[in-house]
């Protein structure tokens, strides 16, 4: 039984849970395969039921710890993955993402999505995914690392405008978005999914999250996840392999920043003032 948790809207109008998990360099170890199997379910159980993986993460060893996780809640769960570019022709996405749901145990990604863009002419992309489609194989389809060109380009292609959202790089730390990108896909009623929002755990040592994090009695992890959630169109999915930094992501749902506490973050991560390429991970 999962909770419901606040939710965003896909441009077709389908609700997803705006908070949900990341994957990236989980399956790796054996180690750890437990606790993160144990992260990944507890987060289900919370509403966190969106789970981003990748073809990529792991060379196929994330998308099989997710299908093992994902063993009897697969209905619960809002599943994304990603296509490598040098598989993203019209056939390559048929091919790849058959393995995909090989290793997930699955019959559908209900998210596919382009990992970043490479040199197969983005017709052919989405004329695969849209292939798909048809087929019932994937459920909606979007692109990541997209800048705004990318994302014009990307509109005026066959079919082009049924992309569902731009997975971006987006945290405290990397506002450029802030300027033309966010804008541009709330133009588009196309919310962002904001990947590594607690930077990949390489905030700063010492900045206002910390005076801010204090009073509130949390990390300032959380307070960086408060700080991209307060955004009503971007949705988030922090990794943790720690079920109790997936509760404490949870808890950053219901947090409150203050005018005063979002004035002392502007003043340290200075939003943008003109463009920023894109930045990726
Ligand atoms: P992230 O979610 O910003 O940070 C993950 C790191 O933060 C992990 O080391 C994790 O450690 C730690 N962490 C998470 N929550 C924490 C908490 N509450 N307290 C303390 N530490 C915490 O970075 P990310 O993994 O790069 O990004 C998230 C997801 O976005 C990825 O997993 C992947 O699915 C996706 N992504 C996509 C792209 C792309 O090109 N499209 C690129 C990068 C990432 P523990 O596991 O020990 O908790």
């Amino acid at each position: 039984m999962t909770k419901d948790i606040a939710s965003v809207t896909l441009p077709d109008g389908e609700r997803i849970p705006k908070l949900g998990q990341g994957t990236w360099e989980m399956g790796e170890h054996p180690s750890r395969r437990k606790a993160e199997i144990e992260a990944l379910r507890g987060g289900i159980e919370l509403g966190m039921t969106l789970i981003d993986t990748a073809e990529m993460y792991g060379e196929g060893a994330t998308e099989s710890l997710l299908g093992e996780a994902l063993q009897g809640v697969r209905d619960d769960v809002f599943l994304v993955s990603k296509v490598y570019p040098h598989n993203a022709s019209r056939r390559g996405v048929q091919h790849a993402c058959d393995q995909s749901l090989k290793r997930l145990k699955t019959d559908r990604i209900d998210l596919y999505l382009l990992h970043w863009r490479g040199s197969v002419p983005l017709e052919e992309t989405v004329a695969g995914f849209e292939a798909l489609r048809r087929d019932g194989k994937i459920r909606h389809w979007g692109v990541s690392n997209f800048d705004v060109d990318d994302m014009e380009e990307l509109v005026g292609v066959p079919h082009g405008d049924a992309c569902a959202t731009n997975q971006i790089l987006y945290n405290v730390a990397r506002r450029g978005p802030e300027f033309d990108l966010l804008p541009w896909l709330a133009g588009r009623k196309m919310p962002a999914m904001a990947y590594s929002p607690v930077d990949h755990a390489r905030l700063p040592k010492r900045s206002p999250l910390d005076d801010i994090a204090a009073p509130h009695g949390v990390s300032v992890f959380q307070i960086a996840l408060a700080w991209v959630l307060r955004q009503p169109d971007v949705f988030a999915i922090p990794k943790s392999g720690r079920i109790e930094h997936v509760r404490d992501n949870h808890r950053a749902l219901d947090l409150q920043l203050s005018a005063d506490d979002l004035a002392a973050i502007d003043a340290h991560f200075r939003p943008p003032r003109s463009k920023r390429p894109l930045e990726m991970l």
